[in-house]
């Protein structure tokens, strides 16, 4: 009998059967409550109506349209529905299925635009589990250990993480950006330096949010050397940290947009946007792949973009957010081991310490589990696994969040 490989390690034994809004069921009618929302992905929430509503429909007329060949309406109703949302001036798109694929678009993108090798990269960041997204990441070295030889033309600089270093942000920002200057003068020289790759908030690094002068201290350079800003919203977009960009919290102008995830409520698609002048740099053929903007998958992008804007999600979330934050905060004050609770909107980590005060992995697991047993399903990140994260569907009510809290405090007394 074949079974699946064990590099699918299931932090939860919970097998979902089927799912509605924030909630998923097992075989046996279980309830749990998901604020994993799968990774960020199922922003409407859990088979939303008009989006099962608008794939069902699209299943129906037509699948699969090969864009190199047959161009099909949903991607061109999706790409002209893009530029209600895209940052000004990001107005050409190109669509992929995963997020990984769309960091190596962006990654071609810039070295076809710039005709130079090299990227930089921050510490802590996700990009993606394909070899030269992988190479980009340093969330964890699970990602990277035993695949050398990665990507070459790869620096890594400090990503201004105030909890890590034990500094203000304005110390640790101010560290970040002369590290990052030290890197354009030792490592890599700006004329060899293709693009930054940053995350507005790191994501699997442990839920860490940038701030206004280390991103603006990104553009600076950038625009002096020539070199590409990327923005990575593939976790932090389509409203999940409050405002339909993570960038829009620091006043981010990108280069390249890269964004993935919440972009159609779980099917598969994700895109990359820059401006048309930088576009009109790649060639016809260098990008594409034979599943990429997928009619279903476009369909559903384009009902996602309507329910949020209809059922004001990006409100929602700041609003669901900041109350998530509260309970969370409450529980954290009543007990050492949780040393921080941060994040932006929907996107909310609770960072563990032993007394020692080393990052603990092994109390977030037990947290992690324990949440489960109670019906509440939740992820860890971070480069310690070190800290429980919540990313409920941007649907999640009052009411849902006060039970996730309640259920935290259960979890909580019972693992500390
Ligand atoms: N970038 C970021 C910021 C991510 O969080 C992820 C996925 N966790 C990716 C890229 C890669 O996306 P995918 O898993 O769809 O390839």
């Amino acid at each position: 009998m074949a079974q699946l490989s064990p590099v699918l390690k299931q932090a939860t034994p919970v097998v979902a059967t089927h799912g509605e809004g924030v909630n998923l069921y097992d075989a046996d009618g279980r309830r749990y409550l998901d604020f994993t929302a799968g990774i960020g992905v199922t922003s409407t929430g859990h088979c939303h109506p008009k989006v099962v509503a608008a794939a069902q429909e699209q299943v129906g007329k037509l699948i699969h349209g090969q864009y190199t060949t047959v161009m099909h309406q949903p991607l061109l109703t999706l790409v002209d529905r893009l530029s209600e949302v895209l940052p000004q001036g990001l107005d050409r798109a190109f669509f992929a299925n995963s997020g990984s694929e769309a960091i190596e678009a962006a990654l071609r993108l810039a070295r076809q635009a710039t005709g130079r090798s090299n990227v930089i990269v921050f510490h802590g960041g996700f990009h993606g589990r394909t070899v030269a997204a992988a190479s980009m990441t340093s969330s964890g070295t699970k990602f990277r250990s035993g695949f050398s030889p990665l990507m070459a033309g790869v620096q890594v600089s400090p990503f201004p993480d105030p909890g890590h270093f034990g500094w203000s942000q304005e110390e640790t920002t101010a560290f970040a950006l002369k590290q990052l200057d030290y890197t354009l003068q030792t490592l890599s020289a700006p004329n060899d330096t293709a693009a930054f790759f940053v995350e507005p908030v790191l994501g699997e690094g442990g839920y860490v949010p940038a701030s206004t002068e280390f991103l603006a201290g990104l553009r600076e350079r950038a625009d002096k050397h020539g070199i590409l800003l990327v923005l990575d919203e593939v976790q932090t977009g389509w409203g999940r940290t409050g405002k339909f960009w993570g960038g829009d919290h620091f006043d981010a102008k990108a280069d390249i947009l890269v964004t993935a995830k919440g972009l159609a409520s779980g099917f598969p698609l994700s895109a990359i946007a820059a401006s048309n002048a930088l576009m009109e740099k790649a060639w016809p053929g260098s990008q594409g792949g034979t599943y990429g903007a997928n009619a279903v998958a476009c369909a559903a992008a384009i009902a996602t973009l309507d329910v949020i804007q209809e059922e004001k999600l990006v409100e929602n979330s700041a609003a669901r957010g900041a109350q998530l934050k509260e309970g969370l905060q409450q529980v954290a004050d009543k007990h050492d081991e949780i040393v921080d609770v941060r994040g932006l909107g929907l996107m909310i980590g609770n960072e563990f310490r032993d007394a020692d005060g080393n990052p603990d992995g092994s109390t977030a697991a037990k947290a992690q589990q324990e949440a489960a047993k109670r019906g509440l399903l939740l992820l860890t990140c971070g480069a310690w696994s070190q800290v429980v994260r919540f990313i409920p569907a941007l649907v999640v009510s009052e009411q849902e969040v006060d039970e996730a809290a309640g259920l935290w405090a259960e979890t909580i007394d019972a693992v500390l």
